[in-house]
This record gives structure tokens, C-alpha cells and sequence, in this order.
């Protein structure tokens, strides 16, 4: 059985302050659930102090990208160690925004994806095709080159580790969601490659998130499908009683 894993991105929002002031509010509002696995991919000025803040609480930390490499010349970026260091558990990697405005191919996320891991971060890979990728019937062959791609080299044991989200594009801060049907056959997709290329017991245990314009109205029905396996989420995340509302979707 999978664990559903309902995890926010806040993208490039909230100050310190005002993460923490989130986890202060959300952390009693969804104490209670049971069952379900809940993360927060922050900005990383704030991970440390909402780490700090999160404690003791059900809520996981995470870093929304990271570098490859442990330590080096790399003006701005923050390494996987350091993510750690902060608070983190796990990170975002491959979200389509970081594909589309800071030109990462699928080839420097996997190299991002194997770094991560072998420091001890559990790691959400992004994959997702944009609205002519989909017009043009090229869906399956982008997201399934995303996935294979991002995990290149990785070993079965590995996917224990591993959340894929699959975000299209179109869908992302949109306001236009996939319908759960869309989402189911894109999903199933994903793990019929999975078992292709790990064996179907790492498939059958590896989640898949969907995520693009998730909101309290709407997270039910796209949790219902067999092969949604969790919700990464932008927008409806940022304030405490959405972010609630989306983890107690039950
Ligand atoms: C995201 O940031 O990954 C996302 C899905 O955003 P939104 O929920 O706002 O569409």
C-alpha cells in the first residue's frame, strides 16, 4: 500500500517570517492526519528556520532544487549536504519552472537526482509535457523521456527513495487542472515504464504525485485515481488552512 504524500512547493514566496508563521498555524490543523506523509519545499533562506519551527510536527522540509555536486564554485547554488545541514529531508528536482527559465535538461537532473540520494535526501523528480507537447500527441513520449532520463543509472533499491510528480505544464498555476482521467492515464503510463525499467516491485511501491492547479475543491477526485499516489502543490499551499484542507482530503 502507498503511502499518499501531499507535499507544497512554495516556489519563490514567503519570507522567513512568514514560513514560519505558516508552520505555527498548519502544524496543529493537520496533526490529526492520519496516513498520509506531508511536506513543505520552501525557499532556501526560510529551511532552516521552518525546520526548526516544524519540529516535533508531522510536516517534512524540503529544498525545491540543489546543485550536483557536494561543494565547488558554483556562485548561488546550494549543494544537497546543505539542504541536509538545514533541515531537509528531501527536494524538489526537475519542477518545470527550473526546466523552462534555468535551462535544465533532463540530463542535469539526473545528475542532480543521484547526488541527492547519495547524501540522504529522499528526492521528487518533476516530469510533464506542455500544451503543444500534448496537442501534438507527444505526451507519453515527454513524460516518459523526463522519467527515464531523470532516473538513468539509478538501482531498484533506490526508487524507495524516490517520489515521481507528474506536473503538466499546462497546468501549472493555471487554474486549469487535468482531469482525473488525464491524470490516471499519464500516471498508469509512468509506472508500466517503471516496472520496464526497475521490475514491477519497485514500481508497485514508488509514488506518483500529480500536481498542476491541486486545490481543496478539487484534490479528491484526483486522489481517487489508482495510480495518484499524492498532490504537489503550488498556489493552494501557501495558506495554512488550504494546505490543510489538501492534506485531510479524506
Ligand atoms: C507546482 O508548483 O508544482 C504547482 C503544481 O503549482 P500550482 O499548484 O500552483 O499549479
Amino acid at each position: 500500500m502507498r503511502k499518499p504524500f501531499i507535499c507544497g512547493n512554495w516556489k519563490m514566496y514567503k519570507t522567513v517570517a512568514e514560513a514560519v508563521a505558516f508552520v505555527e498555524a498548519a502544524r496543529g490543523l493537520v496533526a490529526g492526519a492520519e496516513g498520509v506523509e506531508i511536506g513543505i519545499a520552501a525557499p532556501a533562506t526560510a529551511l532552516k528556520s521552518l525546520a526548526d519551527a516544524a519540529r516535533g510536527s508531522n510536516i517534512r522540509v524540503g529544498g525545491e532544487n540543489c546543485h550536483w555536486e557536494k561543494e565547488g564554485a558554483f556562485t548561488g547554488e546550494i549543494s544537497p549536504g546543505m539542504l541536509l545541514e538545514a533541515g531537509c529531508s528531501f527536494v524538489v528536482l526537475g519542477h518545470s519552472e527550473r526546466r523552462q527559465y534555468f535551462g535544465e535538461t533532463s540530463g542535469v537532473v539526473n545528475k542532480k537526482v543521484k547526488a541527492a540520494l547519495a547524501a540522504g535526501l529522499d528526492v521528487i523528480m518533476c516530469c510533464g509535457e506542455t500544451l503543444a507537447e500534448r496537442e501534438a500527441g507527444k505526451t507519453a513520449l515527454v513524460v516518459e523521456g523526463h522519467v527515464a532520463d531523470g532516473l538513468a543509472g539509478l538501482a531498484a533499491g533506490d526508487l524507495a527513495r524516490v517520489v515521481v510528480a507528474y506536473e503538466p505544464v499546462w497546468a501549472i498555476g493555471t487554474g486549469r487542472t487535468a482531469t482525473p482521467a488525464q491524470a490516471q492515464e499519464v500516471h498508469a503510463g509512468i509506472r508500466e515504464l517503471l516496472a520496464r525499467l526497475f521490475g514491477p516491485a519497485a514500481a508497485e511501491a514508488l509514488r506518483i504525485q500529480y500536481g498542476g492547479s491541486v486545490k481543496p475543491e478539487n484534490v479528491g477526485e484526483i486522489m481517487a485515481q489508482p495510480d495518484v499516489d499524492g498532490a504537489l502543490v503550488g498556489g493552494a499551499s501557501l495558506k495554512p488552512d488550504s494546505f490543510a484542507k489538501l492534506v485531510n482530503y479524506r
